[in-house]
């Protein structure tokens, strides 16, 4: 099932989810369906709270569904060490035509819970290491323009507000 994405500035986009502490058939299929809304929508990764449900959990798959190796289930994640940087563009489904870079870590360590509650580590550089931050800010109630320049941030903002405007948000 292909749930709604909820868009800035709804207000749970902003409260830090709620552990998942259920690792029961529920979870399984809305992680399913959160895979469904990725895809429909061409993203690489989606939160749990951008479709409402103020959970630490999150989808990536960098693949866009054409390579089912590449699906992450992140559950409860936790970034253990991050190093360098790194300077690209960034979009987030919540806001729709906005693109903008940001500066993150280029190499990151997460730890995470899989759809069976077991805790694994993981490794992430350069577009992983983007989509692992983005995401576990989500997670945290941290949106991807607070990450941006203040200059960048409230030319998107402006941008927002008139979309808004015209009825095209
Ligand atoms: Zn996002």
């Amino acid at each position: 099932m292909v749930l709604k994405i909820l868009k800035y500035p709804e207000h749970v986009l902003e409260e830090p989810g709620e552990p998942v502490t259920a690792f029961d058939a529920d979870l399984r299929k809305f992680v399913a369906d959160m895979f469904e809304t990725t895809y429909a929508s061409q993203g690489i990764g989606l939160a749990a709270p951008q479709v409402g449900v103020s959970k630490r959990l999150t989808v990536i798959d960098l693949s866009m569904g054409k390579d089912p190796a590449q699906k992450l289930v992140l559950i409860n994640p936790e970034l253990i060490s991050k190093e360098g940087k790194q300077y690209e563009e960034e979009g987030c489904l919540s806001f729709p035509d906005i693109r903008e870079k940001v500066v993150r870590a280029s190499k990151v360590r997460i730890r995470a819970q899989d759809e069976n509650g077991k805790w694994f580590e993981m490794d992430g550089e350069e577009l992983l290491a983007r989509a692992f931050q983005h995401e576990i800010d989500h997670l945290d109630g941290v949106l991807f323009i607070f990450r941006m320049s203040a200059l960048k941030r409230s030319l998107s903002l402006r941008k927002i507000r008139k979309m808004q405007k015209d009825g095209t948000w």
